[in-house]
């Protein structure tokens, strides 16, 4: 069982900010940003290389939260950044799929 599977089942705490019945999404431990929120699903796939067709529509789903999420947290006008590390040259630490919403400071490009 993943780390996040674990405060999806409330084993582990964390300041959730949204929930229904295929996601959930809290803040980050460690934040990079004034709003660091990690969104899950909360099906258990390791990392994008996992995903197969039956999870079009649940990675769908995630997508059309993000902006409420970034709503519900005052940083949709000025914008943020969405993000999914896969794997060890992208720093993936946590085998369970999870999107970074960063926002409440500008943003550098390229990322390091
Ligand atoms: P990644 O490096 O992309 O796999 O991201 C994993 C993220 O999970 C990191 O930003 C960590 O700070 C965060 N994290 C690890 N453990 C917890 C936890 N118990 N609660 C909230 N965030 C966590």
């Amino acid at each position: 069982m993943s780390l996040f599977t674990k405060i999806i089942n409330r084993e582990i705490p964390a300041q959730i900010v949204f929930e229904d019945e295929k996601c959930l999404a809290f803040r980050d431990i460690n934040p990079q940003a004034p709003t660091h929120i990690l969104l899950i699903p909360k099906k258990e796939i390791a990392s994008l290389n996992e995903l197969t067709e039956q999870d079009a529509g649940l990675m769908g789903h995630l997508m059309i939260v993000i902006p409420k999420i970034a709503k519900q947290e005052g940083i949709d006008e000025r914008g943020y950044r969405v993000a999914i590390n896969t794997n060890a040259h992208a720093g993936q630490t946590v085998p369970h799929i999870h999107l970074h919403i960063l926002g409440g400071r500008p943003m550098q490009w390229p990322p390091g």
